[in-house]
């Protein structure tokens, strides 16, 4: 199979291009920079410019995984919150320039969105069937995302809504560690908002069972069936870690520290991987402690 992954030097697109080549697909990164870090067989890298100029190259494509965007793990700045927008709305609107472009068209788009776009809430349950709900601006930035992959001419679209993806060594994870190590680990503001989290294997897993499963389409949330509180996600971390969970964050604090992107940690929304689930995806890491236990191992 071939496939374009952009977004693929990243987090989880650099493990996704990893478990593509592992099972012998042939895989084209869309990038920022033109340079691989590690030569692969089967592994090639080309530019947005390039893509523009030559959409041909990606001729005979079977799959497009869109995982660009400016990360959102800085302050929230008036021009950052333009960059984390404009970056996805570009990527999806480049992707779609390309589809159109293409004489022959993959079988599948599968576009990255966030769990955000249920809105946030401490007591609803949200899985594809529930409304998007516009609150905040990362609620915003994945409904105008989605909205733009729409757009995307393809009969098969996936948009996959991601929770927080957990590994011991990238993403999120490390810094929510870090007090925890410094024995100053406990709950953040009421400890009652919801986390919906996804261990890393589990993620790069399900994005390869939305590109060979011809009956997904739509939406699919990318979270563990055990979406957990804050309270109870630092109690399964600390026990992993032999760690105290015992110092309390007043939210006011995670607000003058981190400004509006202290929301990331003091909201969140319960979802459930429904449709997922109802096509046969197996998690390997269903709930929070055998995901904790995992990445302890891991760390070491
Ligand atoms: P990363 O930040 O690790 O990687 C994103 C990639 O996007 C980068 O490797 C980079 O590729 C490209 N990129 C970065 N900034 C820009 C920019 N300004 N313009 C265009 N491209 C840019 O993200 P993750 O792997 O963690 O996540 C993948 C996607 O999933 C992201 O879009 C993210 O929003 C979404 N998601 C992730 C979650 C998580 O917990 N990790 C949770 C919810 C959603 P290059 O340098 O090659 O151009």
């Amino acid at each position: 199979m071939k496939v374009a992954v952009t977004g693929g030097t990243g987090f989880v697109g650099g493990r996704l291009v990893d478990a593509l080549l592992n099972r012998g697909d042939e895989v084209t990164i869309i990038s920022r920079t033109s340079s691989l870090r590690h030569e692969r067989t089967g592994l090639k890298q080309i530019t947005w410019e390039d893509l523009a100029k030559s959409p041909e190259i990606l001729e005979g494509i079977d799959a497009i995984v869109n995982l660009a965007g400016e990360s959102i793990n800085q302050k929230w700045t008036e021009s950052a919150k333009v960059r984390i927008l404009q970056s996805r709305l570009d990527a999806a609107e480049q992707i779609e320039k390309l589809v159109a472009s293409l004489q022959q068209k993959p079988d599948v788009v599968v576009n990255a969105s966030g769990i955000s776009i249920y809105g946030t809430s401490t007591d609803k349950i949200f899985d594809e069937e529930s409304p998007i709900n516009v609150n905040d601006f990362l609620s915003a930035v994945s409904q105008k995302w989605e909205a733009a992959a729409d757009r995307i001419n393809i009969s098969r679209l996936v948009k996959v809504r991601v929770g927080v993806v957990l590994a011991s060594d990238d993403g999120a994870f490390p810094k929510m560690l870090m007090p925890y190590r410094l024995f100053a680990g406990g709950k953040i503001g009421t400890g009652k908002q919801w986390l919906s989290w996804i261990h890393i294997e589990d993620m790069v897993r399900l994005l390869l069972f939305c590109i060979d499963n011809s009956q997904i389409k739509g939406p699919i949330n990318a979270s563990a069936p055990e979406p957990v509180t804050n309270d109870r996600f630092g109690r399964a971390l600390g026990a992993a870690f032999h760690k105290p969970h015992w110092f309390p964050v007043p939210g006011f604090m995670m607000k003058l520290m981190f400004g509006e992107l202290s929301t990331l940690l003091l909201e969140g929304q319960r979802a459930v991987p429904g449709k997922a689930l109802n096509n046969g995806f197996e998690f390997h890491y269903p709930t929070i402690k055998s995901a904790m236990e995992n990445i302890a191992v891991h760390n070491g």
